[in-house]
């Protein structure tokens, strides 16, 4: 007889979700964590951290109600990291307690130290600050030991001027300058947050632009809205060294130009977990970005073996890794399951945010397929006024054959929110219709999809009647 039914590596969003539903399943369930690290990247360094950051800093710098009280206002004149961390200490504190008390009360048992293969049902639990090696057996395994940040080998991080994003929220000052190495969805929000509270900001992309995955037109606003904050855009650019000096650092890039700066944060991908495991000792191999591979029921070559969340790579969000360890639980479990919804939402929390769901006008063009576009500008809107979100806006690309949605962007104040009414819609294969005939709540965002709709339908008209 094992010890466990089921046995979770990592108690991040996969793993949690992973271990209550098999526990609510009635299995002997057993979660290794780490010590500190209860919660994993998600509540310690990585998602909760990080928002509640930008909410400290839209509260503390006043950002959102200038439009109302003009640009010199502030809450607070002089922001310290002790304001900024005293609110992120505060949440992460009371996401742990949730964690742990969620695992108590379905007997879970959380099993400190890190969880080592012996063999393809044996997992060593090693802490070495106690001097404690144990052994644990279970039937089935769910492997979600997420990912931690990539370093370039030649680069020299001092936890101080040269940092990655884990160092960010552990930064003693609000550095004067800051170089950002990589406009990925990290990179950019750290930088956002960092220009809203006055830092001078310099982003290197490799790439021609960023984040290409979403819509080019809200993309070309955010850039806009952080030109606007002094953030400097070097894309088409790489970091060839950083220089560090007493005062400051200073990267050179491979074109030659030299930027000075308080702090270099690198936020260049993410290392998979993986290869931390002795995944031979179970017959399993990682990927060289220490990710493991899986079928489409997050299985493992090694059929009692799952894997779930960042460790598996694409799309790395806390949002889908706490499905995927539901659903591997749930196959462990011998439980009838249903497959990923397709209908994934990406939300990206600038300052102002990005949300959207289903394709960009790019991919459709590129794929041939029509399309119209319907509009809602906040501005336009009742609520936009009231909150002095000016910028704000909803696209609706939609099928002029059929009026289904084909995919919903939303840049400005509760994107990340009102994008799931156009989930919910696109979800239950609707159409504009509904969204033209619906009653909201006024004065809301919401109502923005009800002005999207009826632009959309309006153009379609336009082009019936000039047919007719
Ligand atoms: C700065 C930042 C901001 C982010 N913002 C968002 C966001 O806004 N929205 C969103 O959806 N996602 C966001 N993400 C991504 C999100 O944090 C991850 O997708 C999510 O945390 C992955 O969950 P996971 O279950 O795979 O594991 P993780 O959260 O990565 O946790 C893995 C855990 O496994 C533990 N572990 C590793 N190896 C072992 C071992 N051998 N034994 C025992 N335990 C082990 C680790 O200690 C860790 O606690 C962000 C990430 C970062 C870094």
């Amino acid at each position: 007889m094992y010890d466990f039914d089921v046995l979770v590596l990592g108690s991040g969003p996969g793993g949690q979700k992973a271990a209550i539903a098999a526990a609510k399943l009635g299995r002997r369930v057993g979660v290794i964590e780490r010590r500190h690290m209860v919660g994993g990247v998600c509540i310690n360094t990585g998602t909760i951290p990080s928002k509640t950051l930008r909410e400290a800093v839209l509260y503390l710098t006043g950002m959102s109600q200038r439009e109302m009280y003009g640009q010199s206002y502030r809450l607070k004149d002089d922001i310290t990291v002790a304001d900024l961390a005293a609110r992120t200490q505060h949440v992460i504190g009371r996401e742990i307690d949730v964690i742990r008390s969620q695992l108590a009360r379905n007997r879970i048992r959380l099993l400190t130290g890190t969880g080592v293969f012996a063999d393809e049902h044996t997992v060593r639990v090693v802490e070495d600050s106690a001097g404690r090696d144990t052994k644990v057996t279970a039937e089935k395994i769910i492997i979600a030991a997420g990912t931690r940040p990539a370093r370039p080998a030649a680069v020299e991080f001092d936890e101080r001027t040269i940092i990655d994003s884990d160092g960010i929220i552990n930064l003693e000052n609000i550095p004067q300058s800051l170089v950002v190495v990589g406009a990925g969805v990290i990179g950019i929000e750290y930088a956002s947050m960092f220009a809203a509270l006055g830092t001078k900001v310099t982003v290197v992309e490799r790439r021609e632009r960023m984040l290409e995955f979403c819509d080019l037109e809200i993309i070309e606003a955010l850039k806009y809205h952080l030109r606007d904050l002094a953030v400097t855009f070097r894309f088409s650019e790489a970091v060839a060294s950083v220089e560090r000096h007493p005062r400051g650092a200073i990267a050179v890039l491979e074109s030659g130009k030299r930027i000075a700066a308080d702090v270099v944060m690198y936020s260049a991908g993410r290392q998979g977990m993986a290869d931390q495991l002795s995944l031979e000792a179970a017959g399993l191999s990682a990927d060289n970005r220490g990710r493991i591979q899986v079928d489409e029921h997050f299985r493992t070559p090694v059929s009692h073996i799952y894997a779930v969340g960042d460790v598996i790579g694409f799309p790395a969000l806390a949002s889908t890794s706490m499905e995927q360890g539901r659903l591997a639980a749930h196959h462990a479990c011998d439980e009838p399951v249903r497959a990923m919804h397709q209908l994934q939402p990406i939300g990206i929390y600038t300052i102002p945010e990005i949300s959207f769901v289903g394709r960009t006008e790019e991919e459709l063009t590129g794929a041939g397929v029509p399309f119209e576009t319907g509009i809602a500008r906040y501005r336009e809107l009742a609520r936009g006024q009231i909150i002095g979100d000016s910028y704000g806006m909803l696209k609706l690309l939609v099928s002029p054959d059929d009026r289904t949605l084909l995919g919903v962007h939303v840049f400005g104040t509760g994107a990340t929110e009102i994008i799931h009414i156009g989930q919910a819609v696109m979800g239950c294969n609707g159409t504009i219709d509904y969204l033209v005939d619906t009653v909201f709540n006024y004065p809301t965002l919401a109502e923005s999809y009800k002005v999207a709709a009826l632009d959309a339908m309006n153009k379609m008209r336009h082009i019936d009647r000039l047919r007719d």
